[in-house]
């Protein structure tokens, strides 16, 4: 049984990632022919032969609507073993419990806020050091190696400036000295990059974002490239019991399908916004990875195939960067990214409000600075609707 499962899951491994997001393994139920995965919303299942346990028995340890869910992500990732966690940061937090007391960190200074504060307020609690780096500069991050180093914590893009990582060359300096390598791929999916293929070990998801895409459920996965790691980080979402339900697998699954499709239009749409705004000159920085002058754009197309749906704009000040937010009529003005609506965000007041102020203007999120992930609606309206409220004709 399990050979014939990993000989179709090698055939699924060859065919083309828009096939792969509809014909995942589990996209027909084996017992009924049903088109989607039940929802098996069950604690606990019975042992109809006591000498012989069945393969789920608590749905804390395993549940047959999140291992497919599982067994998805790991397919999309191309690595060995996928978990699903009940958000994003119950992804990155277990992950970081392979770690131990003593152990050391390097990890992106422009890390996702809740990441920053994980291990700034709780896991250095628990003696887990880590170090603080911007990893555009390689000689910088060799710099931060200490003799407990573990591991090593990547986000590219990184949020909101959309800085770039060399994934392979941080990748391989890390296997050389058997560092465990850790990737944040919210703002990519795996249909723009698959940092596993590229070395890293672990790839981590706020599947609230892209892969749900319809701001309607909270997730986070993770998946491992090797056994090892599998096992370890099996170990950890059982013991820590931070698994996502049946259900929310589920609407995860239903958002995931449609991945590609909805990457593609708002993608081409965010190049569109891009350049529009690069154009106008009262925006004074436009940060997308897709412009021709974006800081080390060769890199991240060396090692993605895309360049995503999030697009930052510095429109000056921080009374203009308000004045836009309260003009603007279609995106939703809110924390989060990756939705089916656009959602406009404002990093000082929302994601970045907790960092002194210093700190967040040497990382160039500076008062007049917004973020727009740009969603499914026609990129015209969108661009008509932002012109409205970047040339404030009308009374807020
Ligand atoms: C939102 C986000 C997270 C946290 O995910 P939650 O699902 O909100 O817990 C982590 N990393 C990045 C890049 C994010 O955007």
């Amino acid at each position: 049984m399990a050979e014939q499962e990993h000989g179709s899951l090698k055939d699924k491994q060859e065919k083309k990632f828009a096939t792969k997001l509809i014909h995942f393994g589990a996209e027909i139920d084996e017992h009924t022919g049903a088109s989607s995965v039940p929802i098996y919303q069950a604690s606990t299942f019975h042992h109809h032969d006591i000498f012989n346990p069945p393969d789920y028995d608590y749905s804390r340890s395993g549940n047959p609507t999140r291992q497919a869910l599982e067994d998805y992500i790991t397919l999309l990732e191309g690595g060995v073993r996928g978990f699903a966690f009940a958000s994003g940061m119950a992804a990155i937090s277990t992950s970081f419990l392979l770690l131990s007391s003593g152990d050391h960190v390097i990890v992106t200074e422009d890390v996702y806020g809740g990441t920053y504060r994980l291990l700034t307020t709780v896991l250095n609690r628990l003696g887990i050091e880590s170090t603080f780096v911007d990893m555009t500069d390689f000689e910088a991050v060799k710099a931060a190696l200490k003799s407990n180093t573990k591991a090593v914590f990547m986000e590219t893009p990184s949020n909101p400036t959309l800085k770039i990582t060399d994934i392979g060359e941080i990748a391989e300096w890390a296997k050389s000295l058997d560092l465990i390598t850790m990737l944040d791929n919210t703002f990519m999916t795996p249909y723009h990059q698959r940092p596993i293929e590229l070395g890293v070990d672990i790839v981590l998801h706020s599947a609230t974002k892209f892969l749900g895409g319809h701001s309607d459920v909270l997730a986070g996965l993770a998946v491992v490239a090797n056994e090892d790691l599998g096992r370890r980080l099996k170990q950890l979402q059982n013991g820590l019991g931070t698994v996502l339900s049946a259900q929310e697998s589920w609407l995860l699954i239903r958002g995931m399908k449609t991945l590609q499709a909805r990457m593609e239009h708002s993608e081409s749409s965010a190049r569109k916004l891009a350049d529009w705004l690069d154009k106008r000159s009262d925006v004074v920085q436009v940060y997308y990875p897709g412009l021709p002058n974006h800081p080390r754009r060769e890199i991240h197309e060396k090692q993605s195939r895309g360049y995503g749906a999030v697009v930052s704009f510095d429109v000056g000040d921080g009374d203009r960067a308000k004045a836009v937010l309260s003009r603007v009529k279609l995106p939703l003005v809110a924390v989060s990214l990756g939705a089916v609506e656009s959602i406009l965000s404002y990093p000082a007041m929302m994601s970045h409000a907790a960092m002194p102020r210093e700190v967040r203007l040497q990382r160039g999120i500076t008062d007049g600075l917004v973020r727009y992930s740009v969603g499914l609606e026609d990129v015209d309206d969108l661009i008509a609707d932002l012109e409205q409220a970047l040339d404030g004709k009308e009374a807020i």
